[in-house]
């Protein structure tokens, strides 16, 4: 008899853990409660535009790639990728940006063009950060992470003692760099996990190496055609895709999970992976004996911020915007401290813009722009239509200082999201939008662990447990729950 998997959640990890226990034979039900797949990166279509409401950035290609080809899949077959040139612009203050060539070699030239000696200094930098992208990529990311004896073989500990790994990603970068500027251009990518730069350990730094070496692509159609593609490869492998299925509660019998409720009946199983939010499935799908964590234990977890987003259809082409924008044009310092220190509605945000129609003209009517604005905040917040709309002028005045154009009246199409939106739609722990942060102390086996402690037969993936938030770590996470439920489930004779 075939062994059996259902899987909670359609997102990048339900999917990658689906698609993976298909292929090595599990008979897989991927149940998923929204009307189409793709978790956060679900897409929105409306008068002639379409727009990614999750993720943007694509980064680090060859997780994509390795993916589908384990599968007997190519990207190039499946979506057309390109590389933005630049991969991005940093605005410090308004009409005033740096747009990032791509490319290590350019990057090299562009920094010391602004501060003598620091295009050698990023290659020195960058040749410590390759050794801590392959270490991870290698020897870290694609274990389970349930002790630290994984991690214990002197390979991995000798390239280790070799980088720099403990002290702060802030730190770090200042031991290199003295141009303010070129320190923030620095800190940015390890905005991705979630957490602060004074905060996040300087093995992080293999996140520079990603964005300058390894570059920012774009799926042409949008992140969505990444979703398609791997619904489809999920398809072709014989999973099972359940959409408007809500999981009510994990059926547990003597111990195992052996089935789950759900608001069309009851489904029953080998193995369940639950690759919905963590603390969604442990405290409303799971009675109290059976979590492996207490509400103290969420209570002090840093999670990776929340966001409000705006969706806008401009019926122009706007100036002076890249496809990917970053408005630094405000102290990082006061923002990270509104989401980390004291949580609150920020006074002054840093933004972020994606305009893909810089690049895409299928994400908008011609002559028009796909624009979406995100502001990072803390989880938890009140949530009100008068606090939204009063960050979009915010954010509005702002562009306007740095395009000279006022694009309210160009606004055709507009859509806010944020913190109740997250929670109605993906039973968001707090409203996170990134999962749990990647700070030191929720690191490898210091982060919710994939197997439940309490219950047999259940497991987890997702960007709250290993190895942590984003879209690649998301897809590594599903492979990596598969591998051990295959090895802990062997086929029956
Ligand atoms: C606004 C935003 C911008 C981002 N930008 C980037 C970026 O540029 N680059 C990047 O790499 N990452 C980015 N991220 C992070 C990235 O999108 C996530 O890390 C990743 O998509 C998480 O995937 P997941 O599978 O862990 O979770 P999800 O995508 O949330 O999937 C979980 C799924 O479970 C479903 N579910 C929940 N409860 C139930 C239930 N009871 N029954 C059935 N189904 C249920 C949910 O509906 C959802 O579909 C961004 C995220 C957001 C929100």
């Amino acid at each position: 008899m075939k062994r059996s998997a259902i899987v909670i959640g359609s997102g990048f990890a339900g999917t990658a853990a689906a698609t993976s226990l298909a292929s090595k034979g599990f008979a897989v039900t991927m149940l998923e409660k929204n009307a189409e797949p793709g978790g956060r990166a679900r897409v929105w279509r409306k008068d002639g535009f379409t727009f990614d409401m999750g993720p943007s950035f694509y980064w680090m290609p060859e997780v994509f790639s390795q993916y589908f080809e384990k599968f007997g899949a190519q990207v190039q077959d499946l979506y057309k990728l390109v590389r933005l040139d630049p991969s991005y612009q940093v605005v410090f203050a308004a009409g005033d940006g740096w747009q990032l060539p791509a490319g290590l070699d350019a990057m090299k030239r562009f920094f010391e063009g602004h501060e003598p000696g620091a295009g050698e200094a990023l290659q020195r930098f960058m040749d410590e950060a390759r050794i801590k992208y392959e270490l991870g990529m290698n020897e870290l990311v694609y274990r389970p992470s349930l002790s630290w004896m994984e991690y214990a073989h002197p390979g991995l500990i000798a390239g280790l003692l070799r980088t720099r790994v403990f002290s702060s990603l802030r730190t770090h970068v200042r031991k290199y760099f003295k141009h303010e500027r070129i320190r923030q251009v620095m800190e940015f990518p390890v905005l991705f996990l979630g957490a602060a730069p004074q905060n996040t350990p300087a093995l992080y730094s293999l996140m520079n190496y990603a964005d300058m070496a390894l570059g920012t692509w774009y799926p042409m159609g949008g992140m969505g055609s990444v979703v398609e593609a791997m619904q489809h490869v999920a398809k072709q492998k014989g999973v099972e895709l359940r959409t408007g299925v809500t999981v009510e509660r994990i059926i547990v019998t003597n111990g195992r999970a052996t089935g789950v409720q759900t608001d069309h009946g009851p489904l029953s199983a080998d193995v369940i992976v639950a690759a919905a939010d963590y603390n969604h499935v442990e405290e409303q799908l799971l009675e109290p004996g059976h979590r492996s964590y207490s509400a103290a234990y969420w209570k002090g977890r840093t999670m990776a911020p929340s966001a409000l987003m705006f969706y806008l259809g401009v019926d122009r082409r706007i100036p002076n915007v890249d496809h990917h924008t970053l408005f630094f044009d405000e102290p990082l310092d006061q923002h990270s401290a509104d989401i980390y220190d004291d949580p609150r509605w920020p006074e002054r945000p840093l933004f972020y813009t994606s305009c893909a129609s810089k690049t895409d003209p299928t994400v908008a009517p011609a002559g028009m722009e796909n624009l979406v604005i995100l502001i990072p905040i803390a989880t938890g917040l009140e949530d009100s239509e008068a606090m939204r709309e009063h960050y979009y002028h915010v954010v509005m005045e702002r562009m306007q200082r740095h395009t000279g154009v006022d694009l309210r009246p160009h606004v055709i199409v507009k859509r806010s999201y944020c913190i109740n939106d997250l929670k109605d739609d993906y039973n968001s722990f707090r409203g996170n939008a990134y999962g749990l942060a990647n700070t030191l102390r929720q690191t490898g086996p210091w982060r919710p662990q994939m197997k439940s402690r309490k219950v047999k037969d259940l497991y987890f993936a997702g960007q709250l447990t290993v190895p942590g938030p984003g879209v690649p770590p998301a897809l590594i996470s599903g492979q990596v729950v598969a591998d051990l439920i295959d090895k802990e489930h062997p086929q029956r004779p």
